[in-house]
C-alpha cells in the first residue's frame, strides 16, 4: 500500500518529495508473505458476505477487487510479477454447503458479467477433481477470471517502480511517534526525527500501535510450501471451507495456507511465528485431501500478519487530522485492491497539499 501510494502520487505530481518508510530491513508485512491469489470473491465467500451486507456493498467490493488487480496488472505487467491466469476453484466436501453455492451462481453470473465481462464467471467442474488428484471432495465450482502471481516478484517490481519514480526508501526505520504540528508532522523514528508536511500511515496490522482510534485488528495467517513435486497434477488457486483453506500450485511445488479458524485467540498476534497446531493441521489435510499417497517435503513455512475490521471488510482510507491519514485494513484482499486503493490514498493526500 505505501508504495502503491507513493507510486500514484509521484505520477500525479513529479515535484513531491515522497518517502516511504519501512521499519523492516526487508517488508515485515503480509504484502511479502501471502499467498498471491489475485481473487475476488468464492461463491461461499460472497454467500457469507450477502449474510451481513447489503448486495450493492458486496458487489462494489467485488468491483473494487476486480479492477484492482487490473490497475496491479497494468502498473506492473504480468510478465513482471509471473501472473498467471490459471482458474481458481471452490472445493466442498458437504452437499450442503454446495447446494447453496450452486443455488447462488446463476445469480452470482449475471451480476459479475456486468464487472468482469464474462458471462459464466463461476461453473461447476467436478469432473476436475479427480483430473488435478484431489481425494474427499464431493464438488468443485470454477471461477474462470481467477490468476495467481509471485508476490516476492509483485514487491521487487514496485520497489523498481518507486525508486524510478524517485521515490526516496528507507528501509529498517520504525516510526515511534509523530506530533501535529502547524506547518507539518514531526515524525519520530528508531534513528532521528524528520518533519513532513504530511503523513500517510499504511502500517496496515500495527496500525493500532501508532493511531489508537483506527480500528484495525491483527490477524496471522501461516502458510507452508513443499519442495518440488514431479509429475504435480494440480493447476490453480482452490478455496476451500469458506477460505479458511487456500491452497496453490507455484510450478511444481504446492503453496498451501490457512487454518485461522482452528485457534482464532492464539492467531490474533503480531508475532511473525509458525504454531504446530495449525502446521500439523495443513499438513494432515496436505497428505489425506490435497495430494493423497505422494510423498513430499515442507520446504518452508511463515506467517504474515493481515489487518481485519471488525464486522466490516472495507479499507480504511481516510483523514484523521489536517495533514495525517491512513489507508489501512486491507484483510486477506491487499493483492487484488493494494494499487487501486494507493492510488485513491494518494488522491486523498494530495489534494489537502
Ligand atoms: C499468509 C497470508 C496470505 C495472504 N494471501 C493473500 C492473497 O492470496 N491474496 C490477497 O489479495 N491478499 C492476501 N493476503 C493479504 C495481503 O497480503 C494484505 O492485505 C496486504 O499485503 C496488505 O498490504 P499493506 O501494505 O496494507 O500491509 P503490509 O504489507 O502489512 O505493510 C505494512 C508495512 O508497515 C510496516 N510498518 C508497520 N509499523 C511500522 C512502523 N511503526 N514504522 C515503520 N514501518 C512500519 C510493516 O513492517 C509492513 O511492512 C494474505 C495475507 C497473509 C498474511
Amino acid at each position: 500500500m505505501g508504495l502503491n501510494a507513493a507510486i500514484a502520487a509521484k505520477e500525479s505530481n513529479p515535484a513531491l518529495k515522497v518517502v516511504v518508510i519501512e521499519k523492516g530491513v526487508v517488508l515485515m508485512g503480509a504484502s511479502l508473505r501471502n499467498a498471491g491469489f489475485a481473487c475476488f470473491g468464492s461463491p461461499s465467500e460472497l454467500i457469507d458476505d450477502l449474510k451481513t451486507r447489503s448486495a450493492e456493498q458486496v458487489f462494489k467490493l467485488v468491483e473494487k477487487r476486480w479492477k484492482g488487480l487490473l490497475a496491479l496488472r497494468s502498473l506492473i505487467g504480468d510478465k513482471a510479477m509471473e501472473y498467471e491466469g490459471l482458474g481458481g476453484y471452490e472445493l466442498f466436501d458437504t452437499e450442503d454447503s454446495f447446494k447453496e453455492s450452486v443455488e447462488a451462481i446463476a445469480g452470482f453470473n449475471k451480476e459479475i458479467s456486468a464487472i468482469t465481462g464474462e458471462k459464466e464467471t463461476y461453473r461447476v467442474t467436478d469432473e476436475k477433481i479427480n483430473q488435478f488428484g484431489f481425494k474427499g471432495f464431493s464438488h468443485m465450482l470454477e471461477n474462470r477470471c481467477e490468476g495467481q502471481l509471485n508476490t516476492g516478484k509483485m514487491i521487487r517490481a514496485l520497489i523498481s517502480k518507486a525508486a524510478e519514480a524517485d521515490v526516496i526508501l528507507m528501509n529498517g526505520l520504525e516510526v515511534k511517534d509523530f506530533k501535529e504540528e502547524q506547518d507539518g508532522v514531526l515524525i519520530s523514528t528508531s534513528w532521528q526525527s524528520f518533519k513532513a508536511k504530511h503523513i500517510l500511515f499504511t502500517t496496515n496490522a500495527y496500525t493500532s500501535q501508532l493511531l489508537k482510534d483506527v480500528e484495525v485488528k491483527p490477524a496471522r495467517a501461516q502458510v507452508l510450501i513443499t519442495a518440488p513435486i514431479e509429475g504435480l497434477k494440480m493447476k490453480g488457486a482452490f478455496h476451500y471451507d469458506k477460505g479458511y483453506y487456500y491452497f496453490r500450485n507455484v510450478g511444481q511445488r504446492v503453496l498451501f495456507g490457512g487454518g485461522r479458524n482452528l485457534d482464532f485467540e492464539g492467531e490474533t498476534t503480531t508475532e511473525l511465528e509458525t504454531t504446530d497446531k495449525i502446521q500439523s493441521a495443513l499438513e494432515k489435510m496436505l497428505s489425506e485431501k490435497i495430494i493423497p499417497g505422494i510423498h513430499y517435503k515442507v520446504e518452508h513455512r511463515w506467517s504474515g500478519i493481515m489487518g481485519l475490521g471488525v464486522g466490516d471488510k472495507s479499507p480504511i482510507v481516510k483523514t484523521i487530522s489536517p495533514r495525517v491519514h491512513c489507508a489501512v485494513r486491507l484483510g486477506g484482499m491487499g493483492v487484488a485492491i493494494g494499487t487501486l486503493v494507493g492510488q485513491e490514498a494518494a488522491a486523498m493526500v494530495l489534494q489537502q497539499l
